[in-house]
Order: structure tokens, then sequence, then C-alpha cells
């Protein structure tokens, strides 16, 4: 074996086709002149032929595909013509009949036996399977893209531009109806309008901080190039992250949801249309029943007025006897009306809850059917508050029907009183396990006339009652409720325990009822009291000047606050206030705090036809509070024993 000089004898040596081969790259030559062809072994494998078959030019034209006969030759011609590199890629069929494809590349050469095309061929079938596989993909995709209705984008973060945008996204976003296409890749994210940009920012924020593998969707609103808004609904992931693995670029698509918004606030405002002809029908109902009540009752004072003027002594007793029963009546059919707009006359008491609860019972067990199990857990000291007794019994009462009624295959209501141990405010508590409120129909149960139950007979006046007898009595109420799992609605009331202790003898008003507390009062000899009135109606001051005089009062009416204070200038302590809680210009309260001003143990007593949280809570300290139409008799035992308190407590210090 001869050592060779140098590298390039090497590559000129018969290892050569050897080291090609491996790479699969075969040799062939072609003489011109003899017209014979000569293969690396590579290439007789290559072509299933066994090594050293003697072929010639024809042999080789004769496997390959007649429709590249015309450009090999030609491609040879010009080889040899001009000494261009050959290049060629054509179909060959072996002798077994099995097809692949060869690519060749060859240029002239001069040898020993003259001209000689020299070249490589390779087989190129795999690599030609693999490209025809991707572009049917591609062109699926491509197809798949320009038939979605939904918009496809790249977003590059760096720029904020589109880098891809399918066809769909022209679709959505339209033409600007000049007949003109937005342009090629609709930057969509430019039109967003102004109010939803901030959701967007927000929306590629939380993008950047969720990293790559998850999805976020976000609806803003745009404006189309023709000037209509619409809803855009997209879900965005990472696409490219850059060199420190940050978000650079993201993959979207976007939905076009106008018409499902749309659609949607259709339905809102017909729904919320329906709901106000609803609420306008209860109301209709309301007050025509409370039209027909009221005239029964002016029918009746017009029977006794009769009798009080035609009968005797004794029937002109009876007959007003009856009258005052038929004013009580009125009385409180106007509290039904004015309870839930929160205008309740009240008739506040320190009220033990424990046992007014207690006493419900009863009651309260005779509205609910067997399936349901009734759990009271009332505390057993007394727990003292300051309230209308009838509004308690009000609120539990509200409070179990409802429950009751959201318990559809029976169930278990607990009803619950104790002290808060926070703040030492008595609560009360009323859940079940029944059918439960969606947030939405929880953001509007204390509404007025808000109701689900309308074809069951609800009017859904039920907890905005309960709700304005919570505040009138200076306490709060909360609602804690899920779908399909129960309710609890709590209550909590200021506790008057330190204040009935003070007071020592009010814990005894529970007891009686208030009528009785009055006539006993009414029946006391009367002490000469000066009466400084303020009442801007001028029959219910006249018949309140009438009344108090004609039971030993001084009366000094007047018809405004300004001139009671300007007519008191310098004048003598009056023994009470009594005002109107509702005066124009300055309130009763205010005239209260005034003259308090001047007189600190100034006994007041305040009348209001309604906002009685209100003008409670513009009240002096120790001021009375009588809701109108108050009875005279109850009225004189307010005078009386707001003046008696003030002197009780003046004495005792
Ligand atoms: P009504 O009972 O006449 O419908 P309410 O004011 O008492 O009116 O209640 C309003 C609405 O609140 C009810 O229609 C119901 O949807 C809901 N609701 C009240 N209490 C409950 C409860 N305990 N469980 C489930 N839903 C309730
Ligand atoms: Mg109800």
């Amino acid at each position: 074996m001869t050592t060779p000089g140098t590298v390039l004898d090497l590559w000129a040596s018969a290892h050569l086709p050897d080291v090609l081969g491996s790479a699969g790259v075969g040799l062939w030559a072609f003489e011109l002149a003899s017209q014979r062809v000569h293969w690396s072994r590579i290439a007789y494998e290559m072509h299933r032929i066994p090594p050293a078959t003697p072929l010639s030019y024809v042999d080789v034209m004769r496997m390959s595909d007649p429709a590249d006969h015309a450009p090999m030759n030609a491609m040879v011609e010009r080889a040899c013509r001009s000494g261009e590199a050959f290049e060629l890629e054509n179909q060959v069929t072996d002798p077994g009949g099995r097809t692949f494809w060869v690519r060749s590349r060859g240029k002239l050469i001069d040898s020993d036996v003259g001209p000689v095309l020299l070249g490589t061929m390779i087989d190129v079938t795999a690599q030609r399977e693999t490209l025809a596989r991707y572009e049917q993909q591609r062109a699926f995709v491509d197809r798949l893209l320009a038939t979605l209705p939904d918009l496809v984008y790249v977003l590059d973060l760096a720029s904020g531009q589109h880098v891809f945008t399918n066809r769909g996204a022209l679709d959505v976003l339209g033409s600007r109806g000049d007949g003109a296409a937005v342009v090629g890749e609709p930057q969509f994210h430019t039109m967003v309008v102004d109010e939803d940009r901030p959701l967007l920012e927000a929306h590629i924020e939380r993008m950047q901080q969720i990293g790559p593998g998850r999805a976020l969707s976000v609806e803003y609103r745009i404006r189309d190039p023709r000037g209509n808004t619409r809803w855009i609904q997209s879900r965005d992931a990472w696409l490219e992250s850059d060199e420190r693995g940050e978000l650079k670029s993201l993959i979207g698509v976007a939905r076009d949801v106008t018409a499902t918004r749309v659609a949607e606030q259709e339905r809102r405002a017909l729904e919320e249309q329906l709901a106000h002809q609803q609420r306008l029908q209860v109301i209709g109902q309301l007050a025509g029943g409370i039209a027909h009540d009221f005239n029964n009752l002016l029918m009746a004072l017009h029977g006794f007025l009769d009798r009080v003027e035609s009968g005797d002594a004794e029937r002109r007793v009876e007959a007003l006897e009856r009258m005052r029963d038929v004013l009580d009546r009125a009385r409180r059919l106007t509290t039904k009306l004015t309870t839930f707009g929160g205008a309740q006359p009240m008739h506040p008491q320190t009220v033990d809850v424990v046992a007014l609860v207690g006493g419900l019972q009863g009651v309260l067990r005779e509205l609910l059917d067997e399936r349901i199990a009734f759990d009271v857990d009332v505390a057993a000291p007394p727990l003292w508050v300051v309230l209308d007794p009838t509004q308690l019994e009000q609120i539990v009462v509200n409070l179990v029907v409802n429950a009751r009624d959201a318990l559809h295959e029976g169930g278990t209501i607990r009803l619950r009183v104790g002290r808060d141990p926070g703040d030492g405010s008595v609560s009360l508590r009323v859940s079940d396990d029944g059918v439960g409120m969606s947030p939405e129909v929880q953001g509007k149960v204390f509404e007025p006339f808000f109701t689900t139950r309308a074809s069951k007979g609800g009017t859904g006046l039920g907890l905005a009652i309960v709700r304005a007898a919570v505040r009138a009595a200076g306490g709060r109420i909360e609602l804690q409720s899920s779908l399909g799992e129960g309710t609890e609605i709590s209550v909590w009331f200021p506790s008057a325990d330190a204040e009935s202790r003070s007071r020592g003898d009010l814990g005894a008003q529970v007891v009686a009822p208030p009528r009785a507390a009055a006539a006993a009062a009414g029946a006391e000899p009367a002490p000469s009291l000066r009466v400084l009135l303020v009442e801007d109606d001028v029959d219910v001051r006249e018949s309140l000047v009438l009344a108090l005089r004609s039971r030993g009062f001084e009366v000094e009416p007047h018809a405004s606050a300004e001139s009671a204070l300007r007519e008191l200038e310098g004048a003598p302590a009056p023994d009470v206030l009594v005002t109107d809680g509702n005066l124009p210009g300055r309130s009763g309260g205010e005239l209260a705090r005034e003259l308090r001003g001047r007189w600190p143990q100034l006994p007041v007593v305040v009348l209001s036809g309604y906002e009685a949280s209100a003008t409670a809570n513009a009240l002096p300290e120790g001021a009375r509070f009588l809701g109108k139409p108050v009875p005279v008799r109850e009225l004189v035992a307010t005078v009386r024993s707001a003046v008696a308190a003030t002197k009780g407590l003046a004495a005792t210090r």
C-alpha cells in the first residue's frame, strides 16, 4: 500500500466513493464519447441494480419518467456546451417497479478518456414526502384560519402590533363602509374604546404574570371602522418569551359577542320594564285596598257623627267611643302604608326581646307545616331594647314566613336571640336550609316590591318592612345566603339595658298596653303646665290647643320655629315643648336643640307623621317621639311623663 503524499491525494483515492456513500451520496460519471455511464456502489444500491452492471445513457433514461426525458437531454446538452453546472430532480422507477426521487448534480470535466459529466446523486423521496406533508398541514391551517369566524392574532408586546392576523379579523372588523377594507392586518387593540383601555392593560399585565401554559379571557368594546361599538371577547396565551423568560408575544383568539350583549341588554331592559309594571300593579292594588278600607271607616264616622248630632246624651257618649275606635283603625291602616317607606309612626318602648319572641313562638309554629322543624334558641335573661313592639313582631313574623317559603321540601328554621359578644347589642337571627338566593337576588331583596314569588302571591314588601323597622329602631340588618344551601338574616338592636336600669320604671311599660297607661295618666288632675306648641298645620294646631286647654294646660301656639324663637326672646322657660317634627324652615329637632341651649332641662315631645327615624336621629337627648296620628290621651300622658321625668331627674341630682 502506497503512502499518499497529500490530503488531496487522499481525496482522489478510491476511498472517496465509500466516504460519500456513507452519507447517502452516490457518484456518477457519464463518458460523452462512449455514452457509457459509471456509478458508485451506493448509486447501484439506490436503484436496486446489482453493482457493476454495465449502463449506458439510454439505460439510465429508460429508468426515468418519460416526461423528464426532454429536460434531461436539454440539461446535458447545456452542461456540455457551456460548462454550466448540471442540476436535476426527477422521478425514477427501478427494475423492481419501485418509484423514488433522485436529485442529481454534476459538471463537465476533462479526463484521460475525453470529456466526462461527473456528479452526485441522492435519494430525496423522504424529504419530498415530509415537505408534502408539511404543505398539506399548512394548507389545512390556512383554510381553517380563513374559515374561522373568530379572530386569530399574534400580538407583539414590544411594538404593540399584530404580527399575524387571520382573515376572520377582517370580517369581524369589516370595512369602513366606503368599500375600503380596514388594512391588511387590523390593529383592533388600538380601536378599544377609552373606558375599556385600562381593562385591557390590566389583562396584559396579568398575562405577563401567569406565565406560559395558561390562557386568560378578557372582554372589551371597540369602535369599528363604521363607528359602531362592538363587544370583543378574547382569550390569550403566551406564544414566545424573550431570553429573560419574559412575555414577548401572545397568541389570541377573539370573538365578536356584540349580538349576545345587545340581546342581554334588551332582555334586562324588558325585565326591568316588566318589574316596573308589576310594581305599579301592586301599588295600584295596595292603594285600592286601602282606599276601600278608608272609605269604610269614613262611612262609619259619618254614621257615628250623625248619632252625635241627633242622639241623646247616652247615645252620644257611645257614638264618641265608637268614633275613637274607628280612628284607631284608621291609624293602624296608615301604619301599614308608611312602614315600608321607612315612615312608620312609632310607639317605641323598652321591650324585652326574649319575652316578646317567647310569646310569639306559638303563633309562629301555627304558620309552619309539620315538615318544618322549628328550633328556637332564646337566651334566658331579659334583653332590653327600645322599639315599637308591633314592629318587632312584624320583623320576626316576616323573617320566619320568608324562611318557610324558602323550604319547599321541608327543613329546619332556627330562631336565635342573644347578646352580641362584640358590642353588646341584642341580636336576632332567623336561618333556614332552604333554596337560598343568588347574589343577584340578594342585591335586591330589601327593595320594596321586589319578589321572586309574584306567582305565589308574593308582594315583595316583607323584607322592605323588616329593614324599615330595623332602621327605625336604630338597628342594622345583614343577609347571608348561598343558592341551594340556605339563608340567614340577622338583625341587631342597640341594647337598652343601661338606660332601662337608670329609668327603672320603663320595663313595666312592656306589660301595660299603651292605652291603659294613657288612660291612667289622663285620670290624674291636670297641673297647670305651660306648653309651648309649635305646629304648622292650622287644623292640627287648633285641635291640639283646644284639647290641651280643656285638660288645664296653658298653651302658647306657634306656626313655625322662627316665630316661637322670636316670641320667646327674654321670656321665662315653658314647662314643655311640644313640636311637630317637620316644620317648614327650621325642623322641630333643630328648634328643640336651640331651646335646650337656653334651657338645658326643657322636656321635649316631638310629633311627626313620617320619617320617624330621620327625625329621631336629630332629636336632643331624652326627647319623646310620637308618631302622628296620636290620640289626645296618649299625647297628654306623654307630655306629663316627660315633665315628670325631668323633674325626677332634677330631684335626684
Ligand atoms: P315576598 O316574600 O313577598 O316575595 P320579601 O320582601 O319578603 O317579599 O322577600 C323578597 C324576596 O327575597 C323573595 O321573593 C325571595 O326571593 C327572597 N327571600 C327572602 N327571604 C328568603 C329566604 N329565607 N330564602 C330564600 N329567599 C328569600
Ligand atoms: Mg316575604
